[in-house]
């Protein structure tokens, strides 16, 4: 096998071939171009788009692709061949600057909240030459920005670039004033935890509703799920080990630091993590991790599902977003050092957070609303819909000596000894993780656990980059005009905690008490996207966004109308493909065993044998089978009166009369199905799905 440093980015147009491949002063510019954001010369361009075609077609590619990221989640690409006419009949490779930095596709296809009717069909991609250009299956890969005609962001990217621009302005502000002057930019980092399902593709292609909907629509529970956690960091088997090992190499081809992986809490369940990026880099390289993982998964005979809650009563899939702030000289904000209690620049980070999580949870939120993830959130495997933060023992004894103005209690790390004598004894983390808490600190860290599997995480970082933005600005103001610096940061830092306080939380987020307690505290608590995706029009947000350059007003509105819109399509699918499931299969099937019923009791009946098995069960389940009958038409005419509403009426209508129509059809057909024989029952248990891969 090859080695990993070999492999290890081999099909990615980074940084290492740029300076080997293009003229210096090409390079120059382009790293000029990249620090200072200035326009590419058309001349600069050309050199680079020419070098990029020569190491592509050596890398055996014929197309080109300008990769974007539209408001549906996934991504997009429209493939050009290289190839260009000579005039006598032969072609040339060809590929221009002007190919490179700009591309039109046809974007009335893609979401836009009602930002441009059908008919103005033209929107851009734009070169982000801050992601390298990357190869994959044949076609060299450009990743871009995507907006309208009239340049309103329409993908993920645009926002999230705009979001690390501010968070960039405002740090300095704040880094200026502790003297920090050698500090040219400020970035922030990602590394998304991304979990998934794996299931065998035989058993895949019999569920209409995981081909439909990437989740079941129905299924009883199987004897054993996770309640024995065996499978929880368990040796991997040998099927999955294979398909991790493919997974790695094409990941480590297109240069993603696949790092981490294990078996998750969930039968079939896995994560891979890899190393932590600048964030627009690891928004990019999530979105290929999720393509990756599909495509290899189909190579190995399974199906990888990225589903929030591809099984009922068993644990969902997230994605943690671990978040981190630094400069490009190498600190860390987070990180608390020996004595965080004196390291002011840390406290000011962590107060500039703890501002912006209480003041924005509702952005937070809903940058994680889904129909996919309301299902997850709040159950007991996921942190509750309720925003708070958990920052560990250490810390909280800071915040509360400097809040209450009395002296710290020094918290102690002890070590542990393991009490056998060939184990070494170690030292003890400062704080304890805490699993259940949807935005907590870990080393030099902050994990936002609330990130759905299937999701980009464009959203979750564009917020966190822009609220905390909105807290250093606030304080760069206040600061700058401060006669004694000094002093008033105390101030500042004490006033900022004191107020937002209520939103550290380091007890266990699972209880019901902790419902009650932030309910008391006065923390938001929204529990499904309906009522999350209204704060996305409220006015203190639109300002928000406005006001750092992040999003019009316009270009804010045509996202909540988008979230909606998307919701309703998907609880409007699932409903459709539940009906369908239930009428042409599930009914049928168990019509069919109840004649076989029948018709064995005939035939002991008259052989004068007792046939009150048979005439127990069937009456049982005729019963039943008529109940399903009326759930059946009454999730039928709920969702055909769905019609009757639009945006947001009609999602609040899928939400409130739809889902519990639908929950209502699941329960009987659920129970139908332990009381129907096996080999009659249309589709593959929950046992079959989730240990389908041995
Ligand atoms: P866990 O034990 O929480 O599951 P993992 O090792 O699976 O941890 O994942 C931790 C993730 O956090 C990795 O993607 C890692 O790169 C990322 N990470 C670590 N440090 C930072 C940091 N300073 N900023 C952002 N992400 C980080
Ligand atoms: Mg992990």
């Amino acid at each position: 096998m090859e080695k990993v440093n070999n492999i290890f980015g081999s099909m990615v147009f980074n940084d290492a071939v740029m300076r080997e491949r293009l003229p210096k002063a090409t390079y120059k510019a382009l790293k000029d171009s990249i620090e200072t954001g200035a326009d590419l010369t058309t001349d600069v361009a050309n050199v680079i788009a020419a070098e990029m075609k020569n190491w592509a077609l050596e890398k055996g590619a014929t197309h080109f692709a300008h990769w974007f990221q539209p408001l549906t989640g996934t991504t997009a690409e429209k493939h050009d061949a290289f190839i260009s006419p000579n005039g006598d009949g032969t072609v040339i490779m060809d590929f221009s600057g002007k190919e490179l930095i700009k591309g039109e596709p046809d974007g009335s296809s893609f979401p836009s909240g009602g930002i441009r009717a059908t008919f103005e069909a033209r929107g851009y991609t734009n070169w982000d030459p801050t992601s390298y250009a990357f190869i994959k299956e044949k076609t060299l890969c450009i990743p871009t920005a995507f907006c309208s005609y009239n340049g309103e962001a329409l993908d993920e990217k645009t926002p999230l670039l705009r979001s690390m621009d501010t968070i960039n302005k405002q740090a300095l502000r704040v880094l200026k004033l502790f003297g920090m002057d050698d500090v040219k930019k400020v970035i922030t980092s990602v590394g998304p935890e991304q979990e998934y399902f794996l299931i065998d593709k035989e058993v895949y292609e019999r569920r209409p509703d995981l081909v439909y909907c990437g989740r079941t629509l129905f299924g009883s529970k199987p004897p054993k799920r996770q309640e024995l956690n065996d499978h929880y960091f368990g040796a991997i088997k040998p099927r999955v080990k294979e398909f991790m090992e493919d997974l790695n190499r094409e990941l480590w081809k297109v240069g993603i630091l696949s790092k981490t992986e294990h078996n998750e809490v969930a039968p079939a369940q896995h994560e891979m993590a890899p190393i932590y990026t600048e964030t627009n880099v690891a928004l990019d390289h999530n979105q290929l991790t999720m393509e990756i993982l599909k495509k290899v998964a189909e190579k190995h005979g399974m199906t990888c599902l990225l589903h929030e809650k591809p099984f009922a009563g068993v644990n969902g899939s997230g994605k943690h977003t671990n978040w981190s702030i630094s400069t490009d000289t190498g600190i860390n904000f987070l990180t608390p050092g020996k004595e965080p209690e004196n390291n002011k620049l840390f406290l000011l980070m962590l107060a500039a957070i703890v501002q912006a999580v209480d003041d924005y949870q509702d952005l937070l939120r809903v940058s994680v609303a889904s129909a996919g993830n309301d299902h997850r959130l709040g159950g007991h495997e996921a942190p509750p819909a309720i925003i708070s933060m958990f920052i560990g023992e250490e810390l909280e004894n800071v915040v509360e000596s400097i809040v209450s103005g009395t002296k710290l209690k020094k918290h102690s790390s002890p070590t542990i000894q393991s009490n056998a004598a060939v184990l070494p004894s170690f030292q003890r983390d400062n704080t304890d993780r805490n699993r259940t808490s949807p935005f907590a600190f870990s080393e030099n860290k902050f994990e936002f656990r609330m990130t759905g599997s299937e999701m980009s995480i464009g959203d979750v970082c564009f917020v966190l980059n822009t609220i905390v933005a909105e807290s250093l600005e606030q304080y760069a103001d206040e600061l700058e005009k401060a006669d004694d610096f000094d002093t008033a940061l105390d101030a500042l830092i004490k006033r900022v905690f004191t107020q937002h306080q209520r939103i550290i939380f380091n007890g266990d987020n699972y209880t019901d008490e902790w419902v009650t307690e932030a309910e008391r505290r006065g923390l938001l608590n929204l529990s499904s996207t309906v009522e999350a995706a209204q704060y996305l029009a409220a006015r203190k947000n639109l300002d928000l966004f406005e006001h750092h350059g992040i999003f019009t007003e316009v270009e804010s509105l045509a996202r909540y109308r988008i979230k909606l819109d998307e919701y309703s399509k998907i609880i409007n699918i699932e409903a459709l493909t539940m009906i369908d499931m239930a009428r042409r299969s599930i009914a049928p099937a168990v019509s069919a065993y109840c004649n076989d019923l029948a018709d064995a009791a005939l035939s002991k009946k008259e052989l004068g044998i007792s046939v009150k098995a048979e005439t127990d069960v069937l009456s049982k389940i005729s019963d039943l089978a008529g109940v399903l009958n009326d759930k059946i038409e009454a999730l039928e005419s709920a969702v055909l009166k769905a019609d009757e509403f639009t945006n947001s009426e009609q999602a609040n209508y899928f939400h409130d009369s739809v889902i519990p129509a639908m929950n209502e059809l699941r329960l009987v057909a659920d129970e139908l199905e332990t009381m129907t024989a096996e080999e009659y029952w249309p589709f593959p248990s929950y046992g079959e799905m989730l240990f389908s891969v041995k």
